[in-house]
């Protein structure tokens, strides 16, 4: 079994500034590490491959210094690790990301079939939980989002317990697929001392986008369909309002009348 982990680098915290000027995070400065979502995506290919067998590969897009989440990848147990870096990459929106992460899992496939690619459920830092269900609709895969449970693992299908709104649901899809995990799915393990004597060894396979094959007019800020018009951080405002009375029924029947003043009800 070849399982492709999608992972990316993101801010370690949630308070990331935005530049006023261009509306883009303001990386530089900011510690970074594997997006959270993305340890379990990670945790669940490699677990499989445990049971399994097989191999399991990591894509990620990113700048130069995401190579960490690759060598944090191989410390957690992947197998190979691939980096897609190139300026016709920056400021892709998800259609563009999604896109080029396709181009680049064709060639993984390419050089050995693959039979599932899962991902994350969402980022931290944009988190549109687009960029799963996107890949399965360019690479023509069948998707299952918001996985909770691998049920089963059969020779052409893979059984799989998914959150619903209401629920839970359980389906099944066959090889290839492309799944979105939950934090509820396993909970990952910890780096072992021969895995991280294994990341700083390991060899980062770094493609471009002419390496990919993808067209550079679908790649990039300008050629997005998706146009940031503002971004900024809300203000926060804190009002706090003492409810006076003599007693509780008073303070009851006051504090009824402001929340109808504020058309709270
Ligand atoms: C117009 C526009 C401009 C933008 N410009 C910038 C910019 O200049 N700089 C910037 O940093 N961001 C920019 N973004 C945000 C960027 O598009 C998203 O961060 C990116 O497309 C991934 O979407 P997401 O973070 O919402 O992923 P989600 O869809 O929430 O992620 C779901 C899962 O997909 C996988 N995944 C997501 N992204 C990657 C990746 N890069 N590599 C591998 N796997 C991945 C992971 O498994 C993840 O858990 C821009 C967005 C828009 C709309």
């Amino acid at each position: 079994m070849h399982i492709v982990a999608c992972v990316k680098q993101t801010p370690k915290s949630d308070n990331v500034k935005i530049d006023p000027a261009t509306g883009c995070l303001i990386r530089s400065g900011a510690a970074s590490a594997m997006n959270p979502f993305d340890e379990y995506a990670l945790e669940e290919a490699v677990t499989l491959k445990e049971q399994q067998g097989g191999t399991v590969s990591v894509i990620t897009m990113g700048p130069p210094q995401a190579e960490a989440v690759l060598r944090d990848s191989i410390a957690r147990g992947a197998d190979s690790v691939y980096q897609l870096g190139d300026v016709a990459f920056a400021g892709s929106d998800t259609w563009s990301t999604s896109y080029a992460l396709s181009k680049g899992i064709e060639k993984i496939n390419a050089i050995r079939p693959v039979d599932l690619i899962i991902c994350g459920k969402q980022t931290n830092d944009s988190d549109t939980g687009h960029i799963g269900p996107q890949i399965s609709a360019w690479l023509k895969m069948p998707n299952a989002a918001f996985v909770k449970k691998v049920v089963e693992v059969k020779e052409k299908s893979i059984v799989v317990e998914r959150l619903t709104e209401d629920g839970s649901e359980v389906l099944e899809l066959p090889f290839p697929c492309v799944l979105s995990v939950v934090k509820e799915i396993n909970s990952p393990r910890v780096r072992s001392v021969k895995g991280r004597m294994a990341a700083k060894r390991a060899q980062v396979t770094k493609w471009t986008a002419d390496d990919i094959g993808a067209d550079k007019n679908m790649l990039g800020v300008k050629n997005c369909p998706t146009h940031v018009v503002k971004s900024f951080v809300p203000k926060r405002e804190v009002c706090a309002v003492a409810v006076e009375g003599a007693n509780g029924k008073e303070k009851a029947a006051r504090l009824v009348s402001l929340l109808k003043e504020g058309k709270y009800i």
